[in-house]
């Protein structure tokens, strides 16, 4: 699933997670970093990458390997805004899904509201099967059955 070296260093998200960049990195380990979002469109707003380059959500399968890695960009996600953001009272977590992800490397948004300003609610719509897809929809979506 990884891409070619040559085509990893064009995207940013994986300089991000080679820290070949100045971003400050929230939490890192072998599978995952964190960041701040460059815009932010909430109280708190972060994003939570793989370190593998996979390019969005629509990769992201009924495989063990799948799930384990959702469910701990997940967990890393609301132990971070538990930790900045303990005031705020609602959370969201999830991605945006092809064609409307901004950066075709996959991330977890995460995001302690209020929205600032407000109408950035609009970007985190969920219509369908389009617009921005809940993490827990999709974890319940690619869990290998027993
Ligand atoms: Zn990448
Ligand atoms: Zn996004």
């Amino acid at each position: 699933m990884a891409a070619a070296p040559a085509s990893q260093s064009k995207c940013i998200f994986c300089q991000i997670a080679s820290k070949s960049t100045s971003t400050t990195l929230l939490y890192s380990d072998d599978r995952i970093v964190a960041f701040q979002d460059i815009s932010p469109s909430a109280e708190r707003h972060y994003l939570v990458i793989p370190l593998e380059h996979i390019p969005s959500v629509k990769d992201l399968q009924k495989r063990p390997e799948d799930y384990s890695l959702a469910s701990h960009m997940l967990e890393v996600g609301q132990m971070l805004l538990r930790r900045d953001a303990p005031q705020c009272q609602q959370y969201r977590f999830g991605f945006h899904r092809p064609p409307l992800n901004t950066v075709g490397h996959l991330h977890l948004h995460c995001l302690a509201l209020p929205y600032t300003p407000r109408w950035k609610f609009i970007k985190f719509l969920s219509v369908g099967s389009i617009g921005f897809l809940e993490a827990d929809k999709l974890l319940e979506k690619i869990k290998p059955s027993l």
